[in-house]
């Protein structure tokens, strides 16, 4: 239902907005009223604690107050059946064909259009980062080990990835403080500020409630457990990453700073842009196998704006579509020994790099690790980030007969 075109909502919505009323996606916001979850309808927000407290959603299956909180994580404990009838209330209520909407939202404030900050949406229990783009991952390959094989022989049967630091991850708009760590050097390891601080071009998945402690989830169910997507940027400390990463793989050089979008689109609102996943040879073992194999069309794109500039420069426009691995393999492969998946866990994809320089997800792979310089509009060229440089992350889906929606921004800005 939510799904349907034609749909359009009394709230006025740009043209070209990343929130029509197709997409209405989940966030935490403050206000001079207090902390609280609401929804996003074009420029404004959809209060859905007022709307909870006014009973709209009365017979989803909600506790009380799921919404007065600073986290979706109650929100999303609850099925996939009470977030779909939550979705289609907020609809409703929103819908230019429902006669009593506007004056429902009206009467109890639910819509605010006023500037509001953004909160971190979720209190992410445990964040998890893949590495299934196997352009990036041949890229790196090279980078790193120049003389060995790019792709390790794993690559290929299981979605490689680590445990990340979920305490770091921030809401978009957060500064990101330059790290310092041991890199290496002709004399030996030496300490300071890193010296090829990167960003990563990445989309997580964010899951409700799992099985319990010690069940896997099966493939075919993986999606059940998904609850929305969003963009993520997982900053990198190339020199320290390249000195610590052997043999336990990434710590400090990515410990820092995750930053993730402030708006969870749900994974029902990207229905219309699914698309089937690319053949995988060899065939992986049964436990990733399925024949529903399907990603998400999600035009991506990177832009900096070099410290002391007001202008931008798409530094990279790729497809979310160039993964190797699904979400739901992703998924299925994390829990495939009986981990624990909790509501708010964050699942990123890893770098997304499509085939050419214009479409690699990361700074490391645009610049070859700082042989080939990107020039900006002010005249300036950049290898790694300097101080004051932003980084803003994009995405959007377009179809036929489907109206686009998109994520918002994902920004941040390096400080000394
Ligand atoms: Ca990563």
């Amino acid at each position: 239902m939510t799904a349907d075109q034609s749909r359009t909502s009394w709230v006025q919505v740009p043209d070209g907005s990343d929130f029509p009323i197709q997409n209405l996606p989940y966030g935490v916001f403050a206000d001079a009223s207090g902390v609280r979850c609401g929804v996003a309808i074009g420029d404004a927000v959809f209060d859905l604690a007022r709307a909870e407290s006014a009973g709209l959603f009365t017979n989803t299956g909600l506790d009380r107050d799921t919404f007065r909180c600073e986290s979706l994580n109650d929100f999303l404990g609850h099925s996939r059946g009470v977030w779909s009838s939550v979705r289609n209330h907020i609809a409703d209520i929103l819908d230019r064909s429902n006669p009593g909407g506007r004056s429902f939202c009206e009467k109890h404030h639910l819509i605010i259009d006023h500037p509001v900050q953004m909160r971190i949406p979720i209190e992410v229990g445990d964040y998890v980062d893949f590495y299934s783009s196997e352009q990036h991952a041949t890229n790196v390959g090279k980078l790193f080990r120049p003389d060995g094989d790019s792709l390790f022989p794993n690559w290929k049967h299981l979605p490689v990835g680590y445990h990340g630091r979920a305490g770091t991850v921030v809401v978009s708009g957060t500064p990101i403080n330059r790290p310092s760590g041991q890199r290496r050097s002709p004399q030996g390891p030496v300490f300071g500020p890193s010296r090829k601080l990167d960003m990563e071009l990445e989309v997580g998945f964010v899951t409700g409630g799992g099985p319990g402690f010690g069940i896997a989830i099966p493939i075919d169910e993986a999606e059940h457990h998904i609850f929305g997507l969003c963009l993520v940027n997982d900053w990198s400390a190339r020199d320290i990453q390249a000195w610590e990463y052997v043999p336990l793989g990434p710590f400090l050089g990515k410990s820092f700073a995750t930053t993730i979008s402030p708006w969870i689109v749900p994974l029902e609102a990207l229905e219309p842009f699914r698309v089937p996943a690319g053949d995988q040879e060899p065939a992986p073992l049964p436990y990733l196998t399925t024949d529903h194999r399907i990603g998400v069309d999600i035009d991506l794109s990177v832009s900096i704006t070099p410290n002391g500039s007001s202008e931008e420069r798409e530094v990279t426009a790729t497809s979310f579509t160039n993964m190797y691995w699904t979400m739901a393999q992703q998924l299925a492969h994390a829990t495939v020994n009986g981990a624990t998946v909790r509501p708010g866990d964050l699942f990123a994809s890893g770098t997304v790099s499509g085939p050419t320089r214009d479409e690699f997800g990361s700074l490391l792979e645009i610049t070859w690790n700082g042989t080939d310089p990107i020039e900006y509009p002010d005249g300036s060229t950049r290898t790694f980030l300097e101080d004051g440089d932003t980084v803003t992350i994009r995405g959007r889906c377009t179809a036929e007969d489907a109206v686009p929606i998109g994520f918002g921004e994902c920004l941040g800005t390096i400080e000394a």
